[in-house]
């Protein structure tokens, strides 16, 4: 017979076939070794039971041996449990079987049945451990118990239904002992067999309820369940079936009657009676329902088998915690398996793309991380809340938990990215329409130019920021990020206008070295004509003296200096620089002007240019009268007086030439208060390029004094030696045409 049981393992669901067992006669839950089957969960798939969540119901039957359960329980569900041949009466095979129930339709959805295989009452010993051990079993998981009696068993107070009874009331308050607040109830569901008819089916009700007090009155009740009532945790019912090999007919349509119980029932109002008088519709009351969801049955049977087994006292809560431990964790594992198909490959790519070292901005990055978070949590809380509440609430937070800290490294290292990104696209976007600018002649507003790429900048990254925002959850608000990003624009902002204000300086220095080079030029040229400045002096203006040279060489300066000034400032002011960054640029342009001053001074007293001045200065002098008239050298000319006196005129220039001296002062124009105090705001850096300036520069090491010599002792020496030499030449020329008539 066994050869029928496929469905039968050694209990730990892992040969290699395990997934091809034949669930035709139902599933040996507990085989005859008291091992569990924990293919159970297989086979609530199969039966599609286990999607059913709360939706199911469990009925066990009880009764002893051979009293005709199997054969019932085949009838009323169509199941194929095994009977007990006519011919050979021994008994079937210990354990227990569960069923689905096949005749859906009338009854209730997903009813599964368990056929407890009985001991035979007149063979105890060794079997009553296991009568006892499946009566805690099924009493633990059923919300219907029908118990199998023979009517002429009724009021035999000590036969052997009685004794199982017993120990169905004994184990009750086992259970109950750990589990005092617990408001389940059971059914149980007397179905008297072979009845006559003689006795009416109160009567025999009547009868039943009588013993079953007293059996209770009887057993020994643990502390603090001393007063306790049968009622309190049992609904009683009851039907009678006439005899199925006497009255095959009535026997089928009785069975067929008593199926359509199985429905679901409610306690008639303002009752508290316990037996089927007092319950309307079927026999499934919402409080007979142990709240396992269909998913996790076979986890918590199992569960409560292996206390059974090991004789520990059972506890319900703690193993419906345990159940809801091992299922949520279950369910999560599940429930991330797509959100990982979604994210895995993003978190993949990003991995790749900042290794490569170009992290990369992962389009609609925001939609499907919403999409894959919500799914998971909805497919959690779905499976998941119908388990312990305390346990799924941790769980579901551990859920997010996890799958939000994933989704927030995604979330963060996308907007680095993005911040990256927009940093350089910004400063690029800046740095070329400058130079598109620059090519167009330079009219070009720096700080409308920041303003509008700023604008744009930020509200792509804004986008990016609120694309990854999922309602409700606060870690996935960016503003934060968004701030961050704006200030380091604004960073950028100021790098590049400080850039632009090089530029700017550079263009105002270029200038300013220009018109140096045009004023100063002019005023040593001047040096060339011998009687003092420009033969034409301008109209209003006192005719330029040599004297003077100086005055005029730092006049013309701080005109060139103040009009840069003025330019440099107004430029700065358009693109929003800081009075500090003016202040800064002012002083720089002012200490590059002085160079650029004393670099074109030099210039034009190299020995070379100087000699030529002095030399064109003394010929002046020498060859004009005063009257600008070229002298024609006679014999009788005073040639030596003559050449003396200019001479001397040309050689009183050079100590002139060879310091700047104002002639108001007498002494070098005031730098100090030319270039100003160092103003605030002057960056490391900033004064770099700087050449420093004797008598302003205090730690330098040189005076003012030296600052304004232009011409040193030897080099003047050495230039009046060389001018002395030259004029003598040009002395001897015009002494020689003199004497030989020769016209110049
Ligand atoms: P179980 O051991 O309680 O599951 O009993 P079985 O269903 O295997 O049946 C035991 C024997 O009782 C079989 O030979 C059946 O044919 C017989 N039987 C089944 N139903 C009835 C019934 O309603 N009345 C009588 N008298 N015998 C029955
Ligand atoms: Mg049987």
């Amino acid at each position: 017979m066994n050869g029928h049981f496929a469905a039968v393992d050694n209990g730990n669901g892992s040969s290699p076939d395990s997934n091809a067992h034949n669930f035709e006669h139902g599933i040996q839950v507990i085989n005859e070794d008291k091992q569990y089957n924990t293919n159970l969960n297989e086979y609530l798939n199969e039966t599609h039971v286990a999607e059913a969540g709360f939706n199911y119901h469990l009925i066990s039957v009880f009764g002893s041996q051979s009293t005709g359960k199997s054969t019932l329980l085949n009838h009323l569900f169509g199941t194929q449990f095994s009977v007990m041949s006519e011919r050979e009466r021994r008994q079937t095979t210990k354990g227990i079987w569960m069923s689905k129930n096949k005749n859906e339709g009338k009854m209730a959805d997903n009813i599964l049945v368990m056929d407890v295989e009985g001991t035979d009452g007149r063979e105890r010993g060794e079997d009553q451990d296991f009568e006892r051990k499946s009566a805690l079993f099924a009493l633990a998981t059923s919300e219907v118990l029908i118990v199998n009696i023979w009517e002429h068993q009724v009021g035999l107070y000590q036969g052997a239904n009685m004794g199982l009874l017993k120990t169905v009331f004994e184990v009750n308050m086992q259970l109950f002992l750990k589990d005092k607040q617990n408001q389940t109830r059971s059914l149980l569901f007397f179905v008297i067999r072979d009845h006559i008819g003689v006795t009416p089916l109160a009567n025999l009700r009547n009868t039943l309820i009588q013993d079953l007090t007293h059996i209770w009155s009887s057993i020994s009740k643990p502390a603090g369940l001393e007063n306790s009532k049968i009622e309190d945790y049992f609904d009683f019912a009851f039907a009678a079936l006439p005899h199925k090999i006497l009255q095959p007919d009535k026997f089928i349509s009785e069975v067929e009657n008593l199926g359509s119980r199985f429905i679901a029932g409610h306690r008639n109002k303002d009752s508290d009676a316990t037996d089927d008088q007092e319950l309307t519709g079927g026999v499934f009351l919402p409080e007979y329902h142990r709240r396992i969801p269909a998913d996790g049955l076979s986890i918590y049977a199992e569960g409560i088998w292996d206390q059974i087994v090991s004789n520990k006292d059972l506890d319900l809560p703690t193993q419906q915690e345990l159940l809801a431990q091992f299922r949520c964790d279950e369910i999560a594992r599940e429930v991330q398996i797509a959100f990982d198909a979604a994210i895995a490959p993003l978190e993949e790519q990003q991995a790749e793309s900042t290794r490569a070292g170009k992290p990369a901005v992962l389009p609609d990055l925001g939609q499907i991380g919403a999409e894959a978070r919500e799914k998971c949590v909805k497919n959690f809380e779905t499976q998941a809340s119908r388990y312990h509440k305390g346990v799924y609430t941790t769980k579901r937070a551990e859920l997010e938990d996890k799958i939000d800290n994933r989704l927030k490294a995604l979330y963060q290292a996308h907007l680095t990215a993005a911040h990256k990104a927009g940093v350089t696209a910004f400063s690029d976007a800046v740095t070329n329409a400058v130079k598109a600018g620059q090519k167009a002649g330079g009219a070009y507003e720096f700080a409308e130019i920041v303003e509008k790429q700023k604008t744009k900048t930020l509200e792509i990254f804004k986008k990016e920021a609120q694309s990854l925002a999922i309602p409700g959850v606060a870690w996935s608000n960016f503003k934060p990020q968004y701030l961050i990003f704006e200030k380091e624009l604004d960073e950028v902002s100021a790098r590049l206008r400080k850039e632009e204000m090089r530029r700017l300086a550079i263009r105002v220095e270029r200038w300013v070295k220009s018109r140096l080079g045009d004023a100063i030029g002019l005023e040593f040229n001047k040096l060339g004509s011998g009687r003092g400045g420009s033969g034409a002096p301008e109209s209003g203006e006192k005719p330029a003296t040599e004297k003077d040279i100086w005055d005029r060489v730092w006049k013309a300066f701080i005109s060139i200096v103040g009009e840069a000034e003025g330019r440099f400032t107004d430029r700065a002011k358009s693109f929003e620089a800081s009075d500090d960054e003016v202040q800064v640029g002012l002083w720089r342009l002012r200490r590059k002007s002085w160079v650029a001053l004393r670099e074109k001074i030099e210039e034009e007293v190299m020995e070379s240019n100087i000699l030529m001045k002095l030399r064109e200065n003394f010929e002046d002098k020498f060859r004009y009268d005063e009257d600008g008239v070229p002298r024609i050298w006679r014999p009788s000319d005073d040639i030596e007086g003559i050449y003396t006196r200019a001479r001397e005129s040309t050689l009183g220039l050079v100590p002139l030439l060879s310091r700047f001296r104002l002639t108001s002062t007498s002494a070098p124009p005031d730098l100090i208060e030319f270039v100003g105090p160092q103003p605030h705001g002057v960056e490391p850096g900033d004064e770099e390029d700087l050449t420093p300036i004797g008598g302003v520069d205090e730690d330098e090491g040189k005076s003012l004094e030296e600052e304004t010599t232009i011409l040193s002792e030897p080099k003047k020496q050495d230039l009046v030696v060389r001018f002395k030499k030259m004029a003598d030449g040009v002395y001897v020329e015009a002494k020689r045409s003199a004497i030989g008539g020769i016209t110049q």
